[in-house]
C-alpha cells in the first residue's frame, strides 16, 4: 500500500475497531451524564418539595396567628387547630401535595410538615 507523505488525506475511512472504540467512549460518557442528570433531577424534586412544605407551614402559622389574635373570621376553626387539620382543610389543592408523589403530614413534633417520600429536612 502506498502512503502519502505530503498531507493527512486518508481515503480508507475508519476501521471497525476504531468505530467500536469511539462508540464505547460515547456510551460511557452518555451514561455518566445520564446518571448525573438523574441525581440533579432528584435534588430538584426534593428542593421543590421542601419549598412547598415551607410555604404551607407559613400559611398555617399565618392562619393560626390570625385565629388566635385577631379572630377575623368567625367561620375559621377553633384556635387549637393543628397542622393536620390545616392539611385536611386543603387536601384537594395541588400545592398541598408533594410534586413528586409523596404525602404531606405533620412530623413528630407537630410543628412542621414532613413528606412521606422526602422526610422533613432538605438535603
Ligand atoms: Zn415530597
Amino acid at each position: 500500500m502506498k502512503k502519502e507523505k505530503k498531507g493527512f488525506v486518508n481515503n480508507e475511512g475508519f476501521s471497525l475497531v476504531e468505530l467500536v472504540i469511539v462508540i464505547a467512549i460515547m456510551a460511557v460518557l452518555a451514561s455518566a451524564i445520564g446518571i448525573s442528570l438523574l441525581r440533579y433531577l432528584e435534588r430538584s424534586r426534593t428542593a421543590n418539595c421542601a419549598s412547598a412544605r415551607d410555604t404551607i407551614e407559613k400559611e398555617y402559622y399565618t392562619d393560626k396567628v390570625e385565629i388566635e389574635n385577631f379572630r377575623l373570621d368567625n367561620d375559621l376553626p377553633d384556635p387549637e387547630y393543628d397542622i393536620q387539620e390545616f392539611l385536611d382543610e386543603h387536601a384537594g389543592e395541588d400545592k398541598f401535595k408533594c410534586p413528586d408523589g409523596g404525602t404531606f403530614q405533620p412530623d413528630a413534633s407537630g410543628e412542621h410538615i414532613e413528606c412521606t417520600k422526602h422526610g422533613s429536612n432538605f438535603n
